[in-house]
C-alpha cells in the first residue's frame, strides 16, 4: 500500500478552480534521493501530481488521436491523462524499465473509455524510432497530435567529465528523435494536426551543470519555429512548451545534483516547484483547435522565471 501523502491537498479541485497559485500545490522540500535512470513516478518522494485525481476534461480534444513520448511519468503522464479526459485516444511511448508507470497511465486513459496503449522502447534504438509512430497510428486508427516530450537530463559539473557517450545520447533522445518521429508522423497528420515539443527554461537560462541538456533545449526551440513555418501552409501547427522546475523522476535520476533537491524550484517567483498537472493545460491548448492561430510559439510554464 502506498503510504505517502497525496501531494495536492485539493484533490477534488479541477484545474479550473480559482485559488492562489502560491499555495495551490505545496512548497515541497524533497529529501535527497536517487533512482537509476530513467526513474519511476511510483517511487518519487514526495509524490508528483499528474492530475489523476484533479484534471477535469471539457471535451476539447474529442475524437482526437495522440502519441505522447515519455508519457509514462512526469509531464508526459499529465499530458496523456489530460488528453484522455478531453476525449482523445492516447498512445504513450516509454522505456521498457518504466512498465509500472506506463501501465498506470494506460489504465487511467482506459478508465475514461478511450483507447490507451503503450509502446515500450528506447529512442536511441533506430529500429524503434523508425516504427513507433506508424505502430501508434495503426493502433489508434490515425494520428493527429504528436507530443515530443521524452528527455534525458544528467547533471555533470565539469565539461571535462562530460563524455562522448552522454553527449550523443542526450542529443539523440532530446532533439534528434524529434526530427525522426515528426518526419514519420507527417504520413499521418492531417490538416488541423498538431506537433508539440517539450523544451525548457534551460533553453534561455542554462545551468552550468547541464551544458548538453540545455543546448538541446535551445535547439528544440529553433527546430519548433523553423518547422512551424514549413508545416503551417499544410495546416499542421508546431509549437513548444517550456517548463520551469517541475517535480518529476527526471530530477532524482541524476538530473539534479543531490544537494539541490531539498530546494528544488524554490527560486521561482511563486516560491515552489511546479507539478506535472500544471503543464497539462498548455499542451491541451496547443493541441486543440482553440489555438488555431498559434504557430511556432513556445509557451513558458515556469512559475514566473524570466523568459524571452
Ligand atoms: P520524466 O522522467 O517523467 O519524463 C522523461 C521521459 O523521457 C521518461 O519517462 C522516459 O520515458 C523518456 N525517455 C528518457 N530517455 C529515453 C529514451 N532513451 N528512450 C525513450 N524514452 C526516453 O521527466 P519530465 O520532467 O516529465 O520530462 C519530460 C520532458 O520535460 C523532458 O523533455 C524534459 O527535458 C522536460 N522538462 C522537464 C523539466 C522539469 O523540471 N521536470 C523542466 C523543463 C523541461
Ligand atoms: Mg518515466
Amino acid at each position: 500500500m502506498d503510504m505517502r501523502e497525496p501531494n495536492n491537498p485539493n484533490t477534488d479541485a479541477a484545474q479550473l478552480t480559482l485559488d492562489n497559485p502560491v499555495t495551490r500545490h505545496p512548497k515541497i522540500s524533497p529529501p535527497k534521493q536517487d533512482q537509476p535512470e530513467p526513474g519511476l513516478d511510483a517511487k518519487l518522494e514526495p509524490r508528483a501530481d499528474v492530475g489523476e485525481d484533479s484534471y477535469v476534461g471539457t471535451g476539447r480534444l474529442k475524437g482526437r488521436k495522440a502519441l505522447v513520448t515519455g508519457g509514462d511519468s512526469g509531464i508526459g503522464a499529465a499530458v496523456a491523462i489530460a488528453f484522455a479526459r478531453e476525449g482523445a485516444d492516447v498512445a504513450i511511448a516509454y522505456l521498457p524499465a518504466e512498465e509500472e508507470d506506463a501501465r498506470k497511465v494506460v489504465s487511467i486513459i482506459e478508465a475514461e473509455g478511450r483507447i490507451g496503449i503503450g509502446f515500450p522502447g528506447d529512442l536511441m534504438d533506430a529500429g524503434y524510432r523508425g516504427k513507433v509512430v506508424d505502430e501508434a497510428a495503426e493502433a489508434l486508427g490515425g494520428l493527429d497530435i504528436l507530443v515530443n516530450n521524452a528527455g534525458k537530463q544528467i547533471s555533470v559539473d565539469k565539461l571535462e567529465d562530460l563524455d562522448d557517450e552522454q553527449l550523443a545520447e542526450t542529443f539523440q533522445v532530446n532533439i534528434m528523435s524529434m526530427f525522426t518521429l515528426t518526419r514519420a508522423a507527417l504520413k499521418h497528420l492531417p490538416a488541423g494536426g498538431s506537433v508539440i515539443n517539450t523544451t525548457s527554461i534551460q533553453a534561455y537560462d542554462p545551468s552550468p551543470n547541464l551544458l548538453d541538456y540545455a543546448s538541446t533545449k535551445a535547439a528544440i526551440n529553433n527546430f519548433t519555429k523553423g518547422l512551424a513555418g514549413q508545416l503551417a501552409p499544410r495546416g499542421i501547427r508546431v509549437n513548444a512548451v517550456a517548463p520551469g522546475p517541475i517535480w518529476t523522476p527526471l530530477q532524482v535520476s541524476d538530473g539534479q545534483p543531490k544537494d539541490a533537491l531539498p530546494e528544488f524550484g524554490q527560486d521561482t517567483p511563486l516560491g515552489r516547484a511546479g507539478q506535472p498537472v500544471e503543464l497539462a493545460p498548455a499542451y491541451v491548448f496547443l493541441a486543440s483547435a482553440e489555438s488555431s492561430y498559434v504557430v511556432g510559439e513556445t509557451l513558458n510554464v515556469n512559475g514566473g522565471k524570466t523568459s524571452p
